[in-house]
């Protein structure tokens, strides 16, 4: 089992979120399971981002899959690849971001791969959809899901509503 953070602030968002988690489903050996639906949130602030940029929609997507994680990671480059997002400074705007939050009970640090996700415990863009999702969840390493969520103010987060019925 493994939850994929979507965000995305370029190109219809809404659309590029849609897309992705279809794509998701359609890798091999795998399905989406449940999604978070619809997040609308603030993007970083200085110095973690650029100074302006559009908001973000994000959404968690619960998987079940067969590839392993490096397997997965690659398959989510691909995707993105796909959905044309261009990297150019850290953190800026973007059409798609697929990030592994977390695999299985996973702990590593490898390069490429860090899992569970470091951004996960500072980030109500992610441990709020996550709560929708399954709101008794243990972070490997980092604690109970609810515990995190205490530390991490809401900060103009909005539930849009579901993936697949949300009109731009
Ligand atoms: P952040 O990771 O802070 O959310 P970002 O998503 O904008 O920033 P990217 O440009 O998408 O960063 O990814 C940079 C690198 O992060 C990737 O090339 C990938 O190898 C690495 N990475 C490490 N751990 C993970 C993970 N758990 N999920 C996705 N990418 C990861
Ligand atoms: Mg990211
Ligand atoms: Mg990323």
């Amino acid at each position: 089992m493994a939850y994929i953070g979507l965000g995305s602030n370029l190109d219809h968002p809404p659309r590029q979120i849609r897309n992705a988690m279809h794509a998701l489903d359609d890798l091999p050996g795998t399905r989406v399971v449940e999604d978070s639906g619809l997040f609308l949130s603030k993007p970083m602030v200085p110095p973690a981002g650029p100074i302006a940029q559009p908001d973000y929609y994000n959404a968690v997507v619960k998987i079940e899959t067969q590839l392993d994680a490096y397997e997965l990671l690659d398959q989510l480059q691909h995707i993105e690849h796909a959905q044309h997002r261009i990297r150019k400074e850290r953190w800026g705007p973007r059409t798609i971001d697929l990030d592994i939050l977390m695999f299985d009970d996973l702990q590593m640090n490898s390069e490429r791969l860090i899992l569970p996700h470091p951004g996960i415990q500072q980030r109500n863009f992610v441990l709020y959809p996550l709560r929708n999702i399954d709101d008794s969840l243990e972070i490997p390493g980092r604690g109970m899901l609810n515990d995190l969520i205490e530390h991490c103010p809401q900060n103009g987060l909005k539930y849009l509503g579901t993936i697949e019925g949300y009109e731009e």
